[in-house]
């Protein structure tokens, strides 16, 4: 008979404490109920299921590891575990919430004043507001560090925004983006809170998407939009304080990247041992068990890594090189993970209905957002031979 299939090969779920199992098994089991019967569909409608949203904030897992404002004050450890559990499931939902918790409530978090918490933390934690990060531009990817082109100008009125945002998860629905725009005064980095109701602010929704086609990416174009010196984020001044938002949220995205191939990996073992050629369940296949341990062995590696990247994180020492090289690692395992899952679910493999071409697709996306693998490997390369290789 085969073992029941839960793919923590090394027991890494053996370190957490009774309450935080019994939490994880509780994300777990509300997103097999109530997430997983919906996704397909609304992916293939390029659709976000809003009626989740109350559901969700029940949870109370948004903005986990913040101290106060309603927030658990939680360890990144448990984050982590959560951000995989809801990538297990969903990634794009995984990416609703990373872009919520993660990129918009942690940049006010980290860069906000007392009253911009106050108003926005406690609203955000219980998704009554939802927020969205505005950083890359049509023209401006990767290159985001130095040459964003989207200005800010201070005025007697408030500051006046100028210029496009692209890809921004949540906007076309969100309450405010987190805006990154460069000072034509001191040519700094500077970020603001802007509401969707602030004048000159539009947004558009990117259609045509084949990854995360749940999540809701708009551009955003700013015309002489006004801002309120009150909602200019005091704690961002160059794109330093940008980059301490970002090393938070690549650790996220190493874990969902890890929940991702963890999915792919238990529907695609779960089929072999179901689907039969020749006589036999292909799970009793060498060369299918190759694959199977070829994407074990990568997934194993993927959660130990991550395991000691948010020990890291709670014990203080994270540096943007850790964050880096967890995201690059586990997101390009995790492209090979999911297309093998594919390969060996044969036609199946490419069905929305078994549950592996999401990932498959989804896979793409969390590979190339919030750095690719060449802007983080850089990161990783400067930090060990002290050499910067960007430009
Ligand atoms: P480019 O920067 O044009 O890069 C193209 C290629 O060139 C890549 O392979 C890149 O690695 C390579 N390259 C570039 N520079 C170098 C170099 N110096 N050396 C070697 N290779 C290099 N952004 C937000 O601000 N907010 C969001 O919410 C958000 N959500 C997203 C959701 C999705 C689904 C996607 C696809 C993107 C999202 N993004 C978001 C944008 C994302 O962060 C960017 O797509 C990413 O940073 C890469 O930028 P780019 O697409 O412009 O690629």
């Amino acid at each position: 008979e085969a073992p029941p299939i839960d793919a923590d090969f090394y027991d890494i779920g053996f370190k957490l404490s009774p309450e935080d199992r019994a939490l994880q098994l509780k994300v777990r089991s509300f997103l097999e109920k109530e997430i997983k019967p919906i996704v397909n569909n609304y992916w293939l409608h390029d659709d976000f299921p809003f009626e989740i949203i109350p559901k969700l904030a029940e949870l109370n897992v948004c903005g986990y590891v913040y101290e106060g404002y309603g927030c658990a004050g939680g360890t990144s450890l448990m984050d982590g575990i959560i951000a995989a559990e809801f990538g297990r499931i969903d990634p794009s939902i995984a990416t609703f919430l990373g872009v919520q918790s993660g990129l918009a409530m942690g940049s006010i978090y980290i860069c906000g004043s007392e009253a911009q918490k106050e108003e926005w933390l406690p609203a955000m934690q219980q998704l009554k507001k939802i927020g969205a990060f505005g950083l890359t531009e049509p023209d401006v990817g990767s290159a985001t560090a130095g040459g964003l082109t989207t200005t800010c100008k201070r005025t007697p009125e408030g500051w006046i925004l100028n210029g496009q945002k692209k890809w921004i998860g949540n906007s076309t629905f969100s309450d405010m983006v987190i805006i990154w725009a460069r000072d034509v005064d001191d040519n700094q980095v500077k970020g603001f809170i802007v509401r969707k109701e602030n004048p000159g602010f539009a947004v558009e929704k990117i259609k045509g998407k084949m990854a995360l086609r749940i999540v809701q990416n708009g551009l955003i174009t700013l015309t002489n939009c006004l801002v309120p010196e009150s909602d200019r984020l005091p704690y961002a001044n160059t794109f330093k304080d940008t980059a301490k938002v970002l090393q938070m949220t690549r650790a996220g995205v190493a874990w969902m990247a890890v929940g991702c191939a963890r999915g792919a990996y238990e529907n695609a073992l779960a089929y072999t041992l179901e689907r039969e050629q020749f006589g036999k369940p292909i799970a009793s296949f060498q060369l299918i068990q190759n694959h199977l341990v070829e994407m074990l062995s990568n997934l194993t590696a993927m959660q130990t890594l991550v395991f000691r990247l948010s020990e890291l994180q709670d014990e203080g020492k994270l540096k943007d090189e850790h964050a880096s090289l967890a995201k690059v690692f586990c997101t390009l395992r995790t492209r090979d993970i999911v297309s093998r899952a594919r390969e060996v679910m044969g036609g199946n493999g490419i069905l929305l209905e078994y549950n592996v071409a999401r990932f498959l697709a989804d896979a793409e996306a969390i590979y190339s957002y919030e750095g690719t693998k060449e802007i983080n490997s850089l990161i990783v390369g400067r930090s060990i031979t002290g050499y910067s290789a960007f430009v």
